[in-house]
């Protein structure tokens, strides 16, 4: 299989069936040997029931369940685990992260190993944004990390990824970083964004500050601390 898309759903009822059919029309062009792998973390709308439908229709279409609410990043990971594609694609179940974006990636296949979006015109509010840019400035500070738009759910990379990634709650802020501490090549192309039509944001700024400090100290250590050989064949 060439690709996995991979998409953490926490009560997305609405946005569900349009984002099926925008995922459709976008691999129209770029590959027909993909799968798609939803995991419902623990919703209580009737977004299972709507993955269910869509998953009757459309073969391609994999379902992960989470028995309760266990977080994106939870969510992320055990679709991975579940995924078969050399290549595994990310993306928000919400509509902000537009499928036909995907195409974008494809080019940089040869040349790097992970590919990941970063939001030109992000569609979020200012606190949102705001809050964004004191993370990214205090990450640029305490861990060198330069990447442009952690944030961004749209991204492309190997499954060689996947084996070899230390996870843990909250990866996801950090994927690039470490990916790049880790020795991969690394490629950041712009892509649009869109506001959320449906539903809420799983997120409030509060809780978000606290662990992303928790989180940068983890991540602090953890980056000094990857394994990182080579095996010399002779
Ligand atoms: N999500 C999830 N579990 C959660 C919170 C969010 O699977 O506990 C999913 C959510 O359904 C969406 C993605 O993660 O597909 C990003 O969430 P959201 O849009 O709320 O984040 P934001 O865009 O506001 O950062
Ligand atoms: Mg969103």
């Amino acid at each position: 299989m060439e690709y996995s898309i991979v998409i953490p759903v926490y009560n997305e009822e609405e946005s569900l069936k349009a984002l099926q059919e925008k995922i459709n029309t976008a691999m129209l062009k770029i590959s027909s040997d993909y799968e798609i792998v939803y995991v419902n973390d623990g919703s209580n709308d009737a977004s299972p029931n709507v993955l269910k439908t869509l998953a009757g229709q459309n073969s391609k279409i994999k379902i992960v369940s989470f028995k309760e609410n266990k977080g994106q990043s939870a969510a992320l990971a055990a679709g991975f685990r579940a995924s078969r594609g050399t290549w595994i694609i990310t993306l928000d179940a919400d509509l902000q992260n537009p499928p036909q974006e995907i195409s974008k990636f494809v080019p940089f296949k040869e040349t790097h190993d992970f590919i990941t979006g970063v939001r030109v015109k992000r569609q979020d509010s200012f606190m949102r944004k705001l809050s964004s840019r004191i993370a990214a400035a205090s990450r640029r500070l305490i861990l060198r990390d330069t990447t442009t738009d952690t944030g961004c759910s749209l991204r492309m990379f190997k499954r060689e990824i996947i084996e070899r990634f230390p996870f843990f709650k909250n990866f996801h802020r950090f994927f690039a970083f470490l990916v790049q501490s880790m020795g991969f090549r690394i490629k950041e192309v712009n892509v649009e964004h869109e506001r959320r039509a449906f539903g809420v944001s799983k997120y409030g700024n509060l809780k978000r500050a606290r662990e992303g400090i928790f989180d940068l100290w983890g991540v602090f250590w953890l980056a000094r601390r990857l394994l990182r050989y080579e095996i010399k064949h002779d």
